[in-house]
């Protein structure tokens, strides 16, 4: 079979975009389910091999997205009113404080309820009242443009991250911040709390370089992961992400991973900790090629709790079932490890490749947020498209 390029016309931008969102959020919610649990365990619930749909709350109906998807989306917020364009904004500092300040209102669905949130939000801008938004489509044309602070469902915490937690506490006391983030590192967390959650930032910009894209990711991410391998991984999936919609016609998955390889061993060249990135980078593309079963290919590449292994896993996943995202989805979650961050990154990279209309209608039924994803997703395209 040839593998998937990235050649194939029908896929417009905006359907690869929202792909990348809703692949994102479909591994998630189907990792979210056993992020906690051994594999003994999920294979004796769900059997071989393992969970292969989404597991729908109990209370509420919908599988649920994690803290994953949630940052992903206030990213998403971030560059939108940073106001990207066919580049990112000149001020790259204001780009990553405007952000930074994203992760703010984040920060605010974890720590208040929405009845809370909605007495401090009215008090903000002076009004008695402050309504919520549902956030589904129809409501986009004429209504009010969308803001992830007034979405209800958002005032959840979904096992969010200590790290990102304590870097926004943080932040939140500070007189200014910093202009360069990975000059000044706010820890030294290589938690995969950064690479889960910047999408985003190769959803925007078609014009953008790709070392920028890759540079930016690691700023973004190191707003709350200062350690090198935290930021450094985050470059290379941002980059992948904005080849696959962006890139030229005709590159395959595999050469779009080298060039974002070869591009971090550029970027971060006498950065500590570059081997490791590039060994993990180098692993998943070996063992992509093999035939031993995925699971015994994860376990060699980690757990994926910290950043260049959740990269290293979903990059493999990917490479292994290019042509099918289920499968793809499937392993990229059945392992002990972090299951929700390596299925959201799965399913942002081969989202993109995809695109939005190709993917299973069992991702897109009953997912949470579903119709807040796509919005956001189309209002990336919107800038985005309208440089082509
Ligand atoms: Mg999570």
């Amino acid at each position: 079979m040839n593998p998937m390029k990235t050649t194939d016309k029908n896929i417009s931008r905006r359907d690869r975009i929202r792909g990348c969102l809703i692949g994102g959020a479909a591994g998630d919610a189907l990792g979210y389910a056993i992020e906690f649990c051994g594999e003994e365990e999920i294979f004796s619930r769900f059997g071989r091999p393992g969970i292969t749909e989404y597991e729908r709350d109990a209370h509420t109906g919908p599988a649920l997205i994690s803290d994953d998807t949630q940052m992903t989306l206030f990213t998403a917020e971030g560059l939108l009113a940073a106001g990207v364009g066919e580049k990112y904004p000149e001020d790259r500092t204001r780009m990553r404080h405007t952000v930074a300040r994203a992760y703010q209102d984040w920060l605010r669905t974890q720590e208040m309820s929405w009845e809370e949130a909605r007495k401090v939000l009215a008090a903000e801008t002076g009004r008695e009242e402050c309504d919520g938004q549902s956030g589904q489509p129809g409501q986009d044309e004429a209504g009010p443009p969308l803001r992830l602070a007034l979405i209800p469902d958002l005032y959840s915490p979904r096992a969010p991250g200590n790290t990102c937690l304590s870097a926004l506490r943080g932040q939140r006391r500070m007189h200014h911040l910093p202009e360069d983030f990975i000059r000044e590192p706010q820890n030294h967390s290589k938690g995969c709390g950064g690479i889960m959650r910047v999408a985003p930032l190769g959803l925007c910009c078609p014009a953008e370089a790709a070392e920028n894209v890759a540079w930016e990711g690691a700023q973004i991410a190191a707003i709350t992961h200062g350690g090198l391998l935290g930021y450094m991984s985050a470059a290379v999936a941002a980059q992948i992400i904005h080849r696959l919609v962006f890139g030229p016609d005709g590159l395959s998955l595999k050469e779009i991973v080298r060039e974002a390889r070869e591009t971090a061993a550029g970027l971060f060249r006498g950065y500590q900790d570059l081997e490791v990135l590039l060994r993990i980078i180098d692993l998943a593309l070996e063992l992509s090629g093999n035939t031993a079963p995925d699971l015994e290919n994860i376990h060699r590449l980690g757990e994926g709790w910290v950043a260049e292994e959740t990269l290293g896993i979903a990059l493999y996943c990917a490479l292994r079932h290019t042509d099918d995202f289920s499968a793809a989805l499937t392993a990229a979650v059945n392992h002990r490890g972090d299951s929700d961050s390596t299925g959201a990154v799965t399913g942002n990279i081969l989202g993109a490749l995809h695109g939005y209309d190709a993917l299973d209608d069992k991702w897109k039924t009953g997912l949470e947020l579903h119709g807040v994803i796509l919005r956001l997703a189309d209002a990336l395209a919107g800038p985005a498209e309208s440089q082509r």
